[in-house]
């Protein structure tokens, strides 16, 4: 080692561009803030898990497996194929990862080289601007307009270089939604080696009918790409899986920089029986539908400004200093996510729903 450093050896710095990146801060336990707080109830609000759990379907179908010795199968194959009959499209449309965390690693590993861009909202989810940085690109963020994604803005930023664009929908933290006209109207502007990339993490929870067809719209626009997750409706977080669909081309090609395994065997039996349980989904939707309009009688009769969500959580702008927000709520049991200019909290159970409400109620009414 001393050796190496005498000669001159600076290999452990790493990529100059991580120097302006962190670990990823997880959330402190329940444990912890139990401790923390004295609280022997403590509700988790801060990562749009679904509070119900899973299809109890789940359980028993992992029971029955026990080849813990096997490495798992490579192109999950069983999985595979009921996701492609769910969808209908074709198998090879398809490609699972651990997580879309991973999806979208795998994703910009293989699409970002230093001579590309990428497009972006600002607020949007943090992992894509994150990977862009590792990858050493010009990240163009085009800032949201009232919550929503600046399309035409993000038409403009687009440039030949333009890799990758990256539209989550509904976008996380603020809930609204790109439409299926202008989405199509956007597709139609963008340069066709431009990868469009429709991150529906929160789908299932959608209910408006002018969201976009996207399965269709990928075999229209060969350079789009849609993100599903069983982490969010499906309840299996715990499990890390979720998958892509786009055409079968740029799949191979993403395919090149997935490891082997990184789906495990348990993730894969989940997802698969999950997706058997469509009464689980549904009514998970259905609860999450009357959580948030909970949520949009107290904004309305407070005058709390909110945009109205398409996924299973809310972004809601206090007029107060949200640390203070957080802090109070946190100290009676509820953990929030804050965010820029405002606080995005997961719709739950009508009672934690109104324990949150009643909460900020307070906080609103000691003015
Ligand atoms: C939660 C979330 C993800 C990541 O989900 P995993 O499949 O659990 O990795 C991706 N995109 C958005 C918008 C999310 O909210």
């Amino acid at each position: 080692m001393h050796l190496k450093k005498e000669q001159g050896w600076r290999s452990n710095e790493g990529k100059k561009q991580l120097l302006t990146l962190k670990p990823y801060v997880p959330g402190k336990s329940i444990e912890e803030v139990k401790k923390e707080t004295g609280l022997t109830k403590i509700v988790n609000l801060a990562s749009n898990e679904n509070p119900f759990g899973c299809s109890e379907k789940v359980s028993e179908a992992l029971s029955a497996f026990s080849k813990y010795a096997h490495y798992p199968d490579s192109r999950a194959r069983q999985l595979r194929e009921k996701v492609a009959n769910h969808l209908g499209v074709k198998q090879n449309q398809l490609l699972f990862s651990s997580g879309l965390d991973e999806m979208i690693q795998i994703i910009s590993r293989c699409l970002l080289s230093e001579e590309t861009n990428v497009v972006m909202a600002s607020l949007t989810f943090p992992q894509y601007r994150h990977h862009a940085i590792i990858e050493n690109v010009e990240i163009r963020e085009v800032p949201l307009k009232e919550g929503r994604h600046d399309l035409e803005g993000m038409q403009k930023a687009v440039d030949e270089r333009t890799s990758i664009v990256w539209i989550c929908n509904p976008n996380n933290p603020t809930g609204t939604y790109v439409n299926e006209k202008e989405l199509r109207r956007f597709l139609e502007q963008i340069p066709k080696d431009t990868l469009v990339i429709l991150d529906e993490a929160y789908y299932e929870y959608v209910t408006v009918t002018d969201f976009p067809e996207s399965i269709s719209l990928i075999r229209e626009y060969k350079n789009s790409l849609v993100l599903r997750t069983f982490s969010k409706a499906y309840g299996l977080a715990s499990f890390r899986i979720g998958y892509a669909i786009g055409n079968e081309v740029l799949m191979e090609k993403l395919d090149v920089c997935r490891l082997p395994f990184n789906t495990s065997s348990f993730a894969q039996i989940a997802a698969q029986t999950a997706l058997t349980d469509n009464t689980f989904v549904k009514r998970s939707s259905l609860v999450n539908q009357k959580g948030l309009q909970q949520y949009y009688s107290f904004c309305d009769e407070y005058n709390v400004q909110y945009y109205p969500s398409q996924g299973n959580f809310i972004y809601i702008k206090p007029d107060k200093n949200l640390e203070e927000v957080f802090q109070y709520l946190f100290h009676r049991g509820y953990i929030v996510h804050p965010t820029k200019g405002g606080i995005r909290t997961t719709i739950s159970s009508v009672e934690d729903n109104n324990g949150i409400i009643s909460l900020l109620t307070e906080m609103l009414i000691e003015d």
